[in-house]
């Protein structure tokens, strides 16, 4: 008998693979019991039986037989998985810096990777007895208007890779595009498989119903943070049998396995929720442009606002840009910008008296109106007027955020929470002052300027209970609310049919952030909330949708370029910029992070990790402490490392964590390529 080796990825930091011994259980070897690459496999690990990936078969192994421990089982039932997945997992392995194991183990469903079968078997056995229906036929498709229809041809019609930037206004038809196209890929072969990837898919359910309501002879997988494992186990096996012909799902169903996928669409690509913030830090979309590069098939970026290195591509010529000037539904305006100047028009408690005679405006006609605050709670800040103490947070350098309902002062960046004192900590005065204004204090000020007005507000504190957005928004769709109070949240995909009025409270704050992306970002969440507005209103006799802008600063060409409704215009001025401060996408960045308890320390390494190597055409530059961010008794400190090439850049990094590894210091450390935010 036989003994080989199979060479398995572990969900473990050490960058390696693991051999293990396989005997075959039954005498006869014949290929159902045959282990093969993509499997998964129960072993030993320490004391602990996990769940690894067959990456290799070997005939030998340099592990010393007394090491050596055999598999404990291969699991038969679930189909290998492809070598294209591999190749993705690996190449996001090498992209972001981890070991194989640590990529390709959390990308599956906890439920697989458990010791004992059961829920798989189930599972298995229930998409079993499922009939799939395989009809792709379309339902109610509209007739495209031409520059819809050029843009499907394009994206179908294109065998080589090809990704093309779908630029066009809320409302343009954009997804009209993805459906068409998708219906024509999936008519071409019986098995075909299509990559649906959307931000926030809860924030999406009319996105979902879209799709079902175009292909009901069709199975529809959806893959999301928020599902339960035995459902989402389900949903993923039958993305990975071919079972579901359509995948929705946010950035982690990128890493999904789909044995013949055809087609993959990025929904609102400038949305930084593609990018992962923690543990392997990816960016779906640039993975969507890989898997499509690897797989030779269409991908479609979309958006009204792309990211600048996406809108740079298109100009350079990487991608096609396929526009659509015109909103899809006739009738349906773009809606007026308007902005208010806080100089020449004083607000009382936030609200100028334009903004409010606009409100009673919507009020009298029953229309609806959304006041944008990208600020939660009560007030930012609690202060005393006698000693100038303010609520500072304890553990971390932020403030502490008044939430005047439930009593308390909360840390939004730390998470720290404490009851409101009574009087000042270091002076004793009883009279204590908010300061600022989130949208807690907006709720109330507007519930007593509009006492007749149904006043509703949603933001991650009104939506913390699971399924409670969804609810949230239901109310607004249905008519039951009058003045809508939102962070970002209120700003993405949703389509309010009686909405004609959009308020930006202060939105300056952006501007003038350290961040170099905040502007960027601003842009895109003004103009997806004024997108909010005017789809359907004037078709039905309303007002022409407005959106007012409160800003200090109203020649701000931010503010220009949204009041003409200009993307174009104002993303050749950022590029701009960026290219003369040698920003991205005109340059590729690292950031080396370090945590201590002191910053000293963490310095200290940086100042290490920086001259301990060099390399030609990577800049090093000198560390900084993150001030901002001191939680738990731990500083932080960055250090950033440019380059004009991604992949000098990436060799570098790959040498210098080596390096990194044998200082063995003490201080905790990570190194991130294309950081976000910085
Ligand atoms: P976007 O995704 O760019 O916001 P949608 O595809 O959702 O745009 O289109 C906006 C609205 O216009 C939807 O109600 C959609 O059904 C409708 N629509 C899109 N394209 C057409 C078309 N060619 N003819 C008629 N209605 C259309
Ligand atoms: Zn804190
Ligand atoms: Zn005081």
């Amino acid at each position: 008998m036989n003994a080989i080796f199979l060479r398995v990825a572990l969900d473990t930091p050490l960058d390696t693979f693991f051999d293990y011994r396989w005997v075959s259980a039954t005498e006869e070897a014949n290929a159902s019991n045959q282990p093969c690459i993509g499997q998964l496999v129960l072993v030993p690990f320490g004391r602990q039986e996990i769940t690894g990936i067959i990456v290799d078969i070997v005939e030998t192994t340099t592990v010393p037989a007394d090491k050596l421990r055999d598999v404990i089982a291969v699991r038969h039932s679930l189909p290998a998985l492809n070598t294209e997945w591999l190749a993705l997992i690996k190449f996001a392995a090498d992209y972001y810096q981890r070991p194989l194991g640590e990529v390709a183990l959390p990308a599956l469903p906890k439920n697989l990777k458990v010791a004992k079968t059961v829920s798989l078997d189930r599972a298995l056995k229930k998409l079993g007895k499922l009939s799939f229906p395989h009809d792709a036929t379309p339902q109610a498709e509209p007739a495209l208007n031409a520059e819809q229809q050029a843009a499907v041809n394009t994206i179908t019609q294109t065998r080589e890779f090809a990704p093309c930037l779908l630029f066009g206004v809320t409302g343009s038809g954009k997804t009209e595009v993805y459906l068409q196209s998708a219906a024509r890929i999936l008519a071409e072969s019986a098995t075909g498989q299509i990559l649906i990837l959307v931000p926030e898919i809860n924030l999406t359910p009319q996105f979902e119903a879209r799709i079902r309501d175009r292909f009901p002879g069709l199975h529809l997988s959806t893959l999301h943070s928020g599902m339960a494992e035995g459902e989402r186990l389900l949903h993923w096996l039958a993305a990975h049998q071919g079972q579901a012909r359509i995948v929705l799902g946010t950035r982690l169903a990128m890493l999904a396995s789909m044995p013949d996928l055809r087609l993959i669409i990025v929904d609102e690509e400038h949305d930084p929720s593609y990018k992962q913030q923690e543990g392997l830090r990816y960016s779906a979309r640039d993975l969507a442009i890989w898997r499509a590069h690897q797989l030779r098939i269409p991908v479609v970026l979309g958006s009204a606002t792309p990211s600048l290195e996406s809108w740079h591509g298109a100009q350079s010529g990487r991608y096609r840009l396929l526009e659509l000037h015109e909103r899809a539904v006739k009738d349906a305006v773009l809606p007026v910008v308007k902005i208010i100047n806080l100089e020449r028009e004083k607000p009382s408690e936030g609200l100028t008296p334009r903004l409010i005679a606009a409100i009673r405006q919507r009020l009298e006609k029953g229309e609806q109106s959304l006041l944008f605050l990208n600020r939660r709670g009560y007030a930012p800040v609690l202060a005393c007027d006698a000693c100038g103490w303010i609520s500072n947070c304890t553990r971390c350098t932020a403030n502490l955020v008044l939430h005047k309902g439930d009593h308390r002062l909360r840390c939004h960046h730390c998470g720290l929470e404490q009851r409101i004192p009574r009087s000042c900590p270091t002076c004793g005065n009883i009279d204590l002052q908010p300061l600022g204004r989130g949208t807690q204090r907006l709720e109330e000020t507007l519930a007593s300027i509009f006492p007749e007005a149904r006043v509703f507000r949603i933001d991650a504190d009104s939506t913390r209970l699971k399924g409670s957005a969804a609810a949230a928004f239901e109310r607004v769709h249905d008519g039951e609310v009058d003045i809508l109070i939102g962070t970002q949240m209120v700003a993405k995909g949703h389509d309010f049919k009686r909405l004609t009025l959009v308020a930006a409270l202060n939105p300056d704050a952006a501007l003038f952030s350290q961040d170099y992306r905040a502007s960027e970002r601003l842009f895109a969440q003004l103009m997806q909330v004024s997108g909010r507005a005017g789809r359907t209103a004037q078709k039905e006799g309303g007002s022409i949708s407005e959106v007012l802008v409160q800003t200090c600063y109203p020649d701000h060409p931010l503010y220009h370029a949204l009041m003409a409704h200009n993307y174009q215009s104002f993303a050749t001025d950022l590029l701009q910029e960026r290219q003369q401060a040698q920003l991205p996408p005109f340059m590729y960045q690292a950031l080396l992070r370090a945590e201590a308890r002191e910053l000293a320390t963490a310095i200290e390494f940086l100042q290490q990790a920086a001259s301990c190597t060099q390399h030609i055409g990577i800049t090093i530059n000198d560390p900084i402490p993150m001030t901002m961010t001191r939680v738990a008794n731990v500083d932080r400190a960055q250090l950033l490392v440019e380059s004009v090439s991604r992949p000098a850049l990436q060799a570098f990094v790959k040498e210098w964590i080596v390096i990194l590894r044998a200082m063995k210091s003490r201080v905790k450390w990570s190194v991130e390529i294309d950081p976000v935010d910085i």
